[in-house]
């Protein structure tokens, strides 16, 4: 199988799971669990803030801390394509009485500066009161450029907001640009961490952040049901992640220019951009339907839209890709 509809898809390999196996456990909910303290303290040394706590999902954990930074009636500023706002249900809005203040991005998925400033509102009691600023990285596979990010949270802080990265790839951003994982995360308060997509865990994200954060945001993991009893089986996975599968996203993406490059040389597609581990393209309309099912038959998995998004991971090698383009070539061949 060679599953490319997103970085989601691995399937923990035996060495992975050997390390689960083996795993010291305790109650997690009781603070016993000796390998889950032990994935928060690593991952946020990792990230170099003061400490780290463990979510079931990247969706909670961007909840916790958006409920942990702000309260009923409180406001965050967030792209109008952002994971948090636009992918996660809403459950800001539903579950943290969180107002959302969603603005338009730039072109390289920035949110501009004169937009955020223009957005916070003054202390009125007509208006929400602006708390937060939630940044993206990497944003649809684009690293987003560090000084944007340092003057997109001076300007934050500067008006008395909080900042929060949704880095569910920040280690793609990390590996991408050269960066350490703690440059990437010192511009913000807190971040959350997956290890569940091209770090290749079955579950899990981290958020990090001054402790003070992280008892708010492990009162709310606990009321929106997050709190996980032997959770030092799934932890250890992540640890594994960690040490294993980080310095190998680089591969990730070389095989996603590879398929890039491929790609564009098969008309009537069109490669419109290819960044970290996403490669995008227009499919006819026509042909999205046909060739997803050639595909499958193949055994082969794309989610072919007219806008379609295609993801490398760790259970994609180079030859996958050069198989995969082989049939995609053979498809419209087939077609012309
Ligand atoms: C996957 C993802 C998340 C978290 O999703 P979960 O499936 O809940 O772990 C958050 N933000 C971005 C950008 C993501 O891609």
């Amino acid at each position: 199988m060679i599953d490319l509809r997103s970085d989601t898809v691995t399937r923990p390999g035996a060495a992975m799971l050997q390390a689960m196996t083996a795993a010291e456990v305790g109650d997690d909910v009781w603070g016993d669990d000796p390998t889950v303290a032990r994935l928060q303290a690593v991952t946020a040394e990792r990230a170099g803030k003061q400490a780290g706590l463990f979510f079931p999902s990247g969706t909670q954990s961007n909840l916790a801390a958006l409920m942990a930074h702000c309260e009923r009636g409180d406001e965050y500023i967030v792209g109008q394509l952002a994971h948090t706002y636009r992918h996660e249900g809403g459950g800001a809005a539903v579950l943290g009485s969180i107002q959302p203040q969603p603005l338009e991005h730039a072109d390289d998925g920035s949110l501009p500066l004169e937009k955020i400033a223009a957005a916070i509102k003054p202390a009125d009691a007509h208006f929400a009161r602006t708390r937060l600023l939630a940044l993206e990285n990497t944003f649809h596979g684009k690293v987003l450029p560090q000084d944007y990010v340092e003057a997109a949270t001076r300007l934050a802080r500067g008006r008395g907001l909080a900042t929060h990265l949704d880095g569910a790839r920040a280690f793609n951003a990390a590996v991408a640009s050269g960066r350490t994982l703690e440059e990437i995360c010192a511009p913000f308060d807190s971040v959350s961490l997956c290890f569940s997509k091209g770090l290749g865990a079955p579950v899990g994200s981290v958020l990090v952040g001054d402790a003070a954060l992280l008892q708010r945001a492990h009162r709310w993991r606990k009321l929106l049901g997050g709190g996980m009893r032997q959770a030092g089986v799934l932890a250890a996975a992540c640890l594994y992640a960690l040490e294993h599968n980080v310095a190998r996203l680089q591969q990730d993406h070389a095989n996603a220019a590879r398929l890039a490059q491929a790609l564009a040389g098969i008309a009537p597609l069109q490669v419109t951009g290819q960044a970290t581990n996403m490669v995008f393209l227009q499919i006819p309309p026509a042909h999205c339907a046909p060739l997803e099912a050639y595909l499958r038959q193949r055994g082969m998995l794309i989610q072919a839209l007219p806008a379609a998004r295609l993801v490398t991971h760790l259970d994609v090698g180079a030859a996958d890709i050069d198989r995969f383009a082989a049939a995609v070539a053979s498809y419209f061949a087939a077609e012309s």
